[in-house]
């Protein structure tokens, strides 16, 4: 899959939206990107995860099991978990720290795929990767359908990303959407944390 048809896909589900948002950082920003609308529908979301399970296509005989942070991250898990025809589990957060909740665990020395949906500043990517890690799995690698530092955010490991792009962000006193007075929307579920 090109750039270019990852964005087509994104711009036809309405994923990749244009205007004046406030992000829930606080920053201003001329897009906004709900990776969940272009995931909603299975075809997309199974050409996405193919592009990651192509690039661990030489680790096939050895990934174990796929983990992912919830809840934008599981729709991608379980297809490149079926894809790889291995596990699917997520971590959630339980009082603020990630956890494996619903009996999920690793096996000691199973090899652990991390995927996640949009990866930004890697945060949560890294609290799973640990929390992997703590419980006994391997971490051989990342996949994410979105990275949004445009390549830059480096980890300990690979990183399959199917689309690279650059989040552009403003201070709220320095954007010039601000100054050209064009309404300002909060998109999202603000109490999901998406
Ligand atoms: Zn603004």
């Amino acid at each position: 899959m090109d750039k270019q048809e990852a964005l087509r896909i994104f711009d036809q589900t309405g994923a990749i939206q244009n205007g004046h948002f406030e992000l829930t950082s606080g920053l201003h920003s001329p897009t906004y990107f709900q990776c969940a609308l272009a995931l909603q529908h299975p075809r997309y979301l199974q050409s996405f995860c193919k592009e990651i399970v192509e690039f661990y296509r030489e680790e096939e005989e050895v990934i174990d099991v796929v983990v992912a942070p919830a809840v934008g991250g599981i729709v991608v898990a379980q297809e490149v978990g079926r894809q790889f025809d291995v596990r699917s589990v997520f971590t959630e957060r339980e009082n603020g720290r990630m956890t494996l909740r619903r009996g999920f665990a690793f096996e000691r020395g199973e090899n652990v795929l991390v995927v996640e949906d949009v990866i930004t500043t890697g945060g949560s990517v890294k609290e799973v990767i640990e929390l992997t890690e703590l419980a006994g799995g391997l971490v051989i690698g990342i996949g994410c359908i979105v990275d949004r530092s445009d390549g830059k955010l480096k980890l300990d490991f690979p990183i399959a990303a199917v689309h690279k792009t650059k989040l552009v962000t403003y201070p709220p006193d320095k954007c010039p959407l601000c100054m050209q007075n064009k309404p300002l929307v909060k998109p999202g579920s603000r109490s999901l944390k998406v």
